[in-house]
């Protein structure tokens, strides 16, 4: 993903023991079943065993979560050291597959080129879900010296992505140890590219989907997270609605006439005109767009020109948009373009308009958030799940959920104690191992809770 805003979670105590934890979701479970008994009409024997199994069930999570700690913290490390960028994971796909196939699930490798689809099905019938984790990383020469530092020269894990995929490996191992009381079926997806494939190449969340992995069968919803470096570890945060932006690219090129330097009247200036121009463009949030609908616009790059005496007939601007709706996306763009139409016109020169469409917003479902939450709760602690405002990063999981609703919610990776502070996408970028487990009993627990709520051929 893109870059985070500032740090808005509000900070918490750490976990509670798997004990306490334990049996604080039995009586939780406890106490909503006598609370349907007193307002429902009829409240069989069964419910109240199907509660109470759950609470174990979910308890068994939380156990094996831990005991499974020592793996996950080994096979993280593996993919630490072994970084590989988009489009080019050769190593991650094959040990992701392998290790798949080791829990005995139906692997189909090699899907968008180094993506691996796994589908566990369980013992009892119910609907399909998804459970999705990506495994790139970035070009970044890792800077801090660990046991597990990249082998790679100049490639890191520097989003988390070797989290991601070792937590889906993990959930995919703990519910195949229960699969024979799992009521339905659950497609893990190890997606390449994430981070954007190269120039020129097809990759990550659209190539999958287009290669038909959200078709037979297919998913009712899907679920990811990512780390967040802003989050303690044993925390998880979430937004409801919109939760990251989209990411567009411009390309912007001014056509201009040159000229003498000493005769700048015979020609078209156009450092001038793309100077007013991008002057221009920070009133569309400023003035064109409702103060309380956040975008960010920004000219990352500006070439042009030949030299200090000629007047410029060129200049070519790069940039990105972010926006949290559709309609202020879509308004932003027209307004570039028609301010871009003015200002050249003004001037007597000519333009080129090169807009092109990013991830879309990252949008979880509000109906689908609201119905996981309590399972989060359980799962991690009822003091450790918080709302936190979106941010104007960017994620291609939305292409997902413009096909089913998703989830996508932020594991907490932080240990200020410990001095693990810093941001993804940077060479210090580390995490509290310890999130894998809690990133494990979380999803696990997640996808089991979706699958026991909504029954074969329910939606
Ligand atoms: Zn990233
Ligand atoms: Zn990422």
């Amino acid at each position: 993903m893109g870059t985070l805003s500032a740090r808005t979670l509000p900070s918490y105590n750490g976990l509670t023991s798997h004990w306490e934890e334990t049996m604080k979701t039995r009586n939780l479970v406890l106490i909503a079943v006598t609370a349907v008994a007193i307002t429902a009409p009829v409240v069989t024997g069964d419910s109240l065993r199907a509660a109470e199994s759950l609470a174990d069930t979910e308890a068994e999570i939380a156990r094996a979560a831990a005991a499974l700690k020592p793996k996950l913290v080994e096979t993280r490390r593996d993919f630490h050291q072994h970084p590989e960028l988009s489009n080019r994971e050769e190593r991650t796909g094959r040990e992701v597959a392998e290790r798949l196939r080791a829990l005995g699930l139906e692997v189909k490798a090699g899907v968008a080129r180094n993506g691996v689809v796994a589908i566990l099905r369980g013992g009892r019938p119910g609907p399909v879900i998804a459970s999705r984790a990506d495994m790139d990383a970035l070009p970044i020469q890792e800077a801090h010296e660990t046991p597990y530092k990249s082998k790679n020269q100049g490639v890191m894990h520097a989003c988390g992505h070797d989290v991601h995929t070792t937590v889906g490996l993990g959930v995919a191992e703990v519910l195949s140890r229960m699969r024979e009381r799992i009521p339905g079926t659950v497609k893990f997806v190890f997606q390449p590219a994430e981070e954007g494939p190269p120039l020129g190449e097809e990759g990550g969340a659209p190539l999958m989907i287009k290669e038909g992995v959200l078709d037979d069968p297919k998913p009712r919803a899907i679920f990811g997270l990512h780390v967040a470096p802003d989050v303690e570890v044993g925390k998880i945060g979430y937004s409801s609605g919109p939760a990251m932006a989209s990411s567009d690219r411009f390309l912007v090129t001014v056509q201009g006439k040159m000229s003498h330097g000493a005769w700048p009247h015979e020609g078209i200036d156009a450092v001038l005109v793309s100077a007013e121009y991008i002057t221009a463009l920070q009133s569309i949030r400023s003035r064109r767009i409702d103060s309380l609908d956040p975008i960010v616009l920004t000219v990352g790059t500006i070439h042009g020109g030949n030299r200090h005496n000629i007047l410029a007939d060129r200049v070519q601007l790069d940039g990105t948009v972010r926006a949290l709706d559709e309609r202020t996306r879509g308004r932003v763009k027209d307004l570039m373009r028609e301010i871009l139409a003015g200002v050249t016109a003004a001037h007597g020169a000519r333009f080129d308009f090169d807009y092109k469409d990013g991830n879309p917003i990252t949008y979880n479902d509000p109906g689908l958030v609201e119905e996981t939450l309590p399972a989060i709760r359980r799962a991690a602690g009822a003091a450790n799940l918080a709302a936190r405002r979106p941010v104007m990063g960017a994620e291609d999981f939305s292409y997902y959920q413009k096909v089913i609703p998703g989830f996508f919610y932020w594991l907490g990776v932080s240990n200020p104690a410990r001095g693990i502070t810093a941001m993804i996408h940077t060479a210090e970028f580390d995490v509290d191992e310890e999130c894998l487990v809690v990133g494990v009993r979380v999803m696990a627990t997640v996808l089991l809770d979706h699958l026991e709520r909504h029954p074969a051929g329910g939606r």
